[in-house]
């Protein structure tokens, strides 16, 4: 008798972890988690707005637009939540697509772009890239596809504001694989654009969509006409015809065909083109994500990689936000599921200070509202309250030892000395910098020599957020001054004397960061590569993976 419970409860057990096993099979497949590279103004929140719309996340577009430029009432924002089980203006945007579970990460740009923008690309499956078809490829597009290339993270491109005068398509095309070193397959191509803007062609389907000013539904139809050859089209566009004709030949012979493997090696990007603000090509590329991006993928943890659709949960932070909600003074730490499941209530180990910790209240969404989070799976991004005991690429298991690596520090391109008005603070401004620190707010320099502390940043905000944050948590008035340094680079050797020898040398220009390790302050790119030359036997690095 007791043999026979016994077989039961094994057998049921055995069951249960194959339901398990399938559940998260099936919900990993499902999931895709991308993040918007491109520089300001492209366009990527008024294509953030008709993702959602598409979707059927919302029904409204002018949301997210209205939540940018904060003319939406709070109130207003946690009814849209509610009614939508959405977030609409947040950094992580959850919604579904055909079946398929989308997170979209926000990589904040503008003022806002700070080192997190880099970071949330560590967090993504894959990314879109916006490019104003006017302007072509700027600045700050480039530096986000070299952080996606660290990772070889594989890119959707769409070419935005074809309704105004652009540049011409090819051009665009040569312009993204010569600076962007980045294969092109063309996947639609415009018809006219500005004013005689009439549609795209489809290469693969062989069809046209034709173009006409969006309203701000999701259920406008767009007129498709199959075949390139078909006798309506030259009765329509008599003048666009012959050029498309000779545009679509020129590009079967000269460009890559679509090939999903070198999209999802990071060696091809599929090209698509139209107009956010139109709602024109969004639904073609949410298709592309759905279709081609990849569902979450293996993670290197240092001594293995873990595979999504293990069972044991396991996770890394990869940003850390303060105060994002006045009437909740925690932290919140971004954690992206790397595998398992993950179940409110359960307990997981926090890896670094080998504490297990029970995580009863997660959020998913940060904004207005807070959403509790019931269950997750690779892919998804939740979030953990916290009080300061959390860092970046903070790694997360069920008790397995591991270490997601990949999460990397990025050399600051803004510099500025700290001094404080009270030198009795001078206790609290470290204890605060030390904190700031290893957040990841801000990057801290202590000069070997001794000099005044140096804090770099890739975007000038991240100052004025530390200042405010040394005063509110700290108490302390800090004042930051500029300084002659103008880059740095994290600085190894397995010649260890050649190291201090560095160090001594040039004392004054040699600081150790938060987490301790050793970097070169640069007074200009000049003096970079002149010591770079000086000092062979010693690496110059731009990025540092957390340690
Ligand atoms: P972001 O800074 O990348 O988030 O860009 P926004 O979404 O805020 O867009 C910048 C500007 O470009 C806004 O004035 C938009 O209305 C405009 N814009 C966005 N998409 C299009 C488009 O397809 N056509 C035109 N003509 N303007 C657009």
């Amino acid at each position: 008798m007791s043999n026979e419970i016994e077989t039961t409860s094994s057998d049921s057990a055995e069951q249960g972890s194959v339901k398990s096993a399938a559940l998260i099979a099936r919900e990993t497949k499902r999931r895709r988690t991308f993040g918007i590279i491109s520089h300001p103004d492209a366009g990527k929140t008024t294509l953030t707005e008709k993702l959602l719309l598409f979707s059927g996340a919302i029904q409204m577009a002018g949301t997210v637009k209205a939540r940018k430029s904060g003319r939406h009432a709070t109130s207003d924002w946690m009814e849209i939540e509610k009614q939508r089980g959405i977030s609409v203006a947040s950094s992580v945007m959850q919604f579904d697509f055909r079946d398929h579970i989308i997170n979209l990460l926000d990589t904040p740009g503008h003022q806002d772009f700070s080192e997190d923008t880099y970071r949330v690309l560590t967090a993504v499956d894959s990314a879109l890239m916006v490019i104003d078809a006017a302007k072509g490829v700027e600045a700050q597009t480039i530096k986000l596809l070299d952080v996606c290339r660290m990772r070889n993270t594989p890119i959707v491109t769409f070419m935005n504001k074809l309704d105004r005068e652009c540049r011409d398509p090819l051009e665009l095309l040569d312009e993204v694989e010569s600076v962007l070193k980045i294969q092109c397959a063309p996947v639609t191509w415009p018809i006219g654009m500005g004013k005689n803007f009439r549609g795209v062609y489809h290469l693969l389907n062989d069809e046209i969509l034709l173009f006409r000013a969006g309203d701000e539904s999701a259920n406008q139809d767009v007129e498709v006409i199959k075949g390139i050859d078909n006798p309506r089209l030259q009765e329509m566009f008599p003048m666009e015809m012959d050029q498309l004709r000779m545009e679509v030949e020129l590009v079967h012979g000269a460009s890559h065909p679509f090939n999903l493997e070198d999209f999802l090696a990071g060696i091809q990007t599929p090209v698509f083109f139209g107009s956010a603000i139109n709602n024109f090509g969004v639904r073609e590329i949410l298709s592309a994500l759905v279709d081609w991006a990849p569902a979450p993928r293996g993670r290197d943890a240092s001594v293995r990689v873990v595979e999504p659709t293990e069972e044991p949960f396991t996770g890394f932070v990869f940003k850390i936000q303060a105060n994002m909600d006045p009437a909740h003074r925690d932290r919140i730490a971004f954690l992206r599921v790397c595998s398992g499941r993950f179940e409110r209530g359960m307990k997981v180990k926090h890896l670094r200070l080998g504490r297990e910790v029970k995580v009863s209240s997660v959020v998913t969404f940060m904004a207005s509202s807070r959403e509790q989070v019931e269950e997750a799976y690779a892919g998804d991004i939740i979030g953990l309250p916290n009080h300061g005991n959390m860092q970046i690429g903070d790694s997360f298991s069920e008790g397995e030892m591991l270490t997601f690596t990949g999460i990397p520090y990025f050399a600051p391109d803004f510099f500025r000395q700290v001094r404080i008005r009270n030198p009795l603070k001078i206790k609290q401004l470290h204890k605060g910098l030390q904190q700031l620190g290893e957040e990841g707010a801000v990057q801290v320099f202590k000069p070997v020599s001794g000099g005044e502390l140096v804090l770099g940043a890739v975007g000038v905000l991240q100052f004025e957020v530390v200042a405010s944050r040394l005063m509110n948590e700290y108490g302390v008035d800090a004042v930051f001054e500029s300084t002659s340094i103008s880059t740095a680079r994290w600085v190894s050797s397995d010649d260890k004397k050649a190291l201090s020898d560095f160090e001594n040398a040039l004392s004054a220009n040699v600081a150790y960061d938060a987490a301790g390790n050793l970097a070169y302050l640069a007074t200009s790119g000049v003096n970079l590569r002149l010591t770079q030359e000086r000092w062979p036997k010693l690496q110059f690095h731009a990025t540092r993976e957390h340690a």
